[in-house]
Formats: C-alpha cells, structure tokens, sequence
C-alpha cells in the first residue's frame, strides 16, 4: 500500500510543486510505482506534467475535484489518473477544484474527503506524493488527514520560514485531533542561491532554529533558471539537463530520503 507524502507549506513560491514533480519523477526512475496528485486549483503540477500540452488545463474535465465532488455527493469515486512514464502518474487539478473547495468546506465529513478518494488508489502505488495549495484551509486539513508524511520546502528566507512556523501549529492541530500517525518527514530547502552570504546564513539559521524539532534535509536545492525552463518545456529538470545542479540535488535529495525513510516499499 503507497505511503502518501504531502508537500506543503503555507507560502507560495517556495518549490513545493517543482519538488513534488522532481522528487516523483526521481522516486519512479528508482522502480517506485508513484501517483502525483495536484491538489492546487492553480494546477502548476498539471501544467508543468506537460499532460495538457497546447491546450488550457482549465479544460481538463475529469480531475482530483471530480473525485471530490463525486464523494461530497454521495456517489461513487473514481479517481483519473494520467500516465507519464513507466513509474509516474498523475491525477490533475484546474480551477475547477476553486468550486469544489468550497463545497467541501460546508460538506459532512469535510475533512476525510481526499482519505477516501485516495484509498480508491493506495493499492496501485508506492508513494503517493500530493502538492497542496499555499493554504492552512480546508484542503491543507485534508490533505494532511490523507497523508502519512508532509516534507515541508521553505526557501532560505524569513518569510518562508514564518510560513513554516505556521504549519507546523497547523501540522500539530490536525496530528492531535485527525491523523495522529502523521509526522513530518522533514525540512527541504529549495532555490537557494549559495553563492551568496545571506542564503548561506539563511540555511545556516533555519538549520539551527529546525533541528531540534524537526530534520532539516542536508540536501539543498540550487536555484537554476533552467528549473524554470524544464516546467515550461513539461519536464523534469533530469530530463531537461541531467547534469544541472538542481536536477543532481534532487537525484540526491530521493536517495537521502529513502536512506531515511525508505522500506523496500517496491516489494512491500
Ligand atoms: P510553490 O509550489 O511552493 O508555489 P514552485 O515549485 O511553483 O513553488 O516554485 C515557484 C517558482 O520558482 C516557479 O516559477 C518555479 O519554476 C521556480 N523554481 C522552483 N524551484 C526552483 C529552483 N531550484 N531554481 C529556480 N527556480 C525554481
Ligand atoms: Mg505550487
């Protein structure tokens, strides 16, 4: 049965949808069989899949809200899912999921609702990797009741790493009342550019304010204008330039993760 990871972090822009991405793709080069699931009306992930190439991803009909709007409903989930590559597969999200969020802020049950979609799933998987919304509502609240894991990204700087603080009072709320077996796998620091002082006192700092709480991932994503590039392209940055520091660091980042947390999930 997949391990669900959420990707999350209450600020925007801090690489949650570009490690959600690389991190799955990277997973899945391993064996892993991975869903990535968009979980942001914004639909980054899904555009950036390169699923709806040349067309308007608002045009998507069948996505994640579907599922949702389906269970808030009563009626019965099905889940679609889009294939990638051999390992990677993506369920997608548009504006659409906007609507469907506040329908399920009013709904019974609000917060299980993604749980119960993704169980439809969990059997087909390894890891289940969910990009969520730079929100602390309702869908942050379900995404964390369908997750075993959050890795948190913040880039090295203080505005990101206040919105950590924030969802580390939200993580504790939701592991207390909802998904008591939730934990944070750990800190990733993305975009950092370590050619200079501030970033590396930045990381310097977040290490020592994190570590006590919480494991700050020795890997450190570079920032790299190519990263930018390969989402426009619809691909991974291993795909779009293999030896780009970031597509490296994210190659390192899996491997540092599975060290951690990794079982032998391909035979589990
Ligand atoms: P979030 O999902 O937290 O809003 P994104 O992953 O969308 O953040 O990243 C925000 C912006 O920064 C995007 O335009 C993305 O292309 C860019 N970006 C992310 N990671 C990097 C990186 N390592 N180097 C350069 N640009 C990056
Ligand atoms: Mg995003």
């Amino acid at each position: 049965m997949a391990k669900v990871i959420a990707l999350s972090n209450q600020k925007g822009g801090v690489g949650k949808t570009t490690t959600a991405y690389n991190f799955g793709a990277e997973l899945g080069k391993r064996g892993y069989r991975v869903l990535l699931v968009d979980f942001d009306s914004q639909g980054n992930l899904t555009k950036g899949s390169g699923i709806a190439a040349g067309k308007n991803i608002d045009d998507i009909e069948e996505t994640i809200a579907t599922s949702i709007d389906a269970c808030i409903a009563g009626e019965a989930i099905s889940v679609p899912v889009y294939k990638l590559s051999a390992g990677l597969s993506i369920v997608p999200c548009n504006i659409s999921m906007a609507k469907t969020k506040m329908e399920l802020s009013l709904a019974l049950a609000r917060e299980t609702m993604l749980m119960r979609c993704l169980k439809q799933v969990k059997n087909d998987y390894d890891y289940i990797i969910i990009d969520t919304a730079p929100s602390l509502d309702i869908d942050l609240i379900n995404a964390f009741v369908a997750s075993d894991e959050i890795i948190i990204t913040s880039t090295p700087d203080a505005f990101s790493t206040s919105g950590t603080r924030a969802l580390m009072k939200s993580f504790r709320q939701i592991a207390d009342n909802l998904n008591p077996t939730l934990k944070i796998a750990g800190v990733l620091i993305t975009e950092a550019d370590q050619r200079t002082n501030f970033a590396r006192d930045m990381i310097r700092g977040i290490k020592s304010a994190w570590e006590s709480d919480v494991k700050v991932f020795n890997t450190v994503i570079p920032l790299s204008v190519r990263v930018r590039e390969s989402q426009a392209a619809g691909k991974t940055i291993a795909e779009y330039e293999n030896k780009n520091a970031a597509a490296v660091a994210y190659a390192l980042f899996t491997d540092e993760y599975l060290k951690e947390y990794g079982e032998d999930r391909k035979d589990a």
